[in-house]
């Protein structure tokens, strides 16, 4: 927990806070639930490029790059395919460091940050969902969201109760006990923005959420994730090739030449 998110959320430093919202069920003798701030991105020139193979010239991804969006916001990214939209993602979401610029997200500058603090950043800011789910098929949905708070210490019958909790807020609680390969893609996914929250991330990246899913089964997920930035306040950064996902974001960027640039609305673009 950062200084910056304990103060803001009103608690001492170092003091464990969790969504009143999501987990009303887990009982009194727990300490005492705090709803996390919405976290705020600030991206400034942020520069990201891969190394060529074999003598190649590296690839300019990321090329001076602003962003802004507001704490609670709801911004959809659009661009072709290999714009750099997930590699913005992976810089917001603490898996790559960003290799010149600054990026502030909820307080903490992620440029030249120690290992160890983007570790504990990507644990405890941020709730990441991926196109692929990321899930692991060996475990069960209740253990794969718990194995999420595992990592972050909760203790285990703290960490089951919340497990099943969050997937009963996802509509999966019959399905706990099921491994991936027993679960449809949409249950998946779900299971996957279930352990995205398991740790009350300020920041919610999806990355092509739906791309994998049929029209119902993605649809639930969309409604999930706008319910979690509309309800909760969670700030959501959604990178998608559908423009009519793109459309109900409150704000739609584009990833043009390594920056990002408004997208016109389709109205703007007709006749
Ligand atoms: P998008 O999400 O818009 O499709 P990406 O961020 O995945 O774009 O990729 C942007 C460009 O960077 C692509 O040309 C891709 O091939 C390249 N790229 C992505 N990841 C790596 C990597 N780890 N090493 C080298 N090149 C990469």
């Amino acid at each position: 927990m950062s200084p910056e998110r304990d103060r803001a959320a009103g608690r001492g430093v170092g003091e464990t806070g969790t969504v009143s919202a999501i987990a009303p069920a887990l009982g009194a003798d727990l300490p005492v639930r705090v709803a996390p701030e919405a976290a705020e991105v600030r991206v400034r020139g942020l520069v990201h490029r891969y190394p060529g193979r074999d003598g190649a010239a590296p690839l300019q991804v990321l090329d001076g790059l602003d962003l802004d969006v507001p704490a609670g916001g709801y911004v959809a990214l659009t661009g072709p395919s290999g714009s750099g939209k997930s590699t913005l993602l992976s810089v917001l979401g603490g898996l790559e460091v960003p290799q010149g610029g600054s990026v502030v997200v909820h307080g903490t500058e992620l440029g030249g940050a120690h290992a160890r603090d983007l570790a504990t950043y990507r644990r405890q800011t941020v709730g990441f969902v991926f196109q692929h789910f990321g899930l692991l098929d060996t475990l069960t949905a209740q253990e794969n969201v718990e194995l999420a708070t595992m990592l972050a210490g909760v203790p285990r019958r703290r960490r089951q109760a919340r497990a099943a909790e969050l997937l009963a807020d996802v509509g999966l609680a019959p399905r706990a006990g099921h491994t991936p390969l027993e679960l449809s893609g949409g249950e998946r996914q779900r299971v996957a923005v279930a352990r995205a929250l398991a740790n009350d991330p300020a920041l919610l990246l999806a990355d092509e959420p739906t791309g994998n899913l049929d029209g119902a089964s993605g649809e639930r997920v969309v409604e999930l994730l706008e319910g979690l930035n509309r309800d909760r306040g969670l700030t959501l950064i959604v990178v998608t090739h559908d423009p009519a996902l793109a459309a109900r974001a409150h704000r739609r960027l584009d990833l043009v030449a390594g920056r990002v640039v408004e997208a016109r609305r389709a109205e703007d673009t007709r006749g």
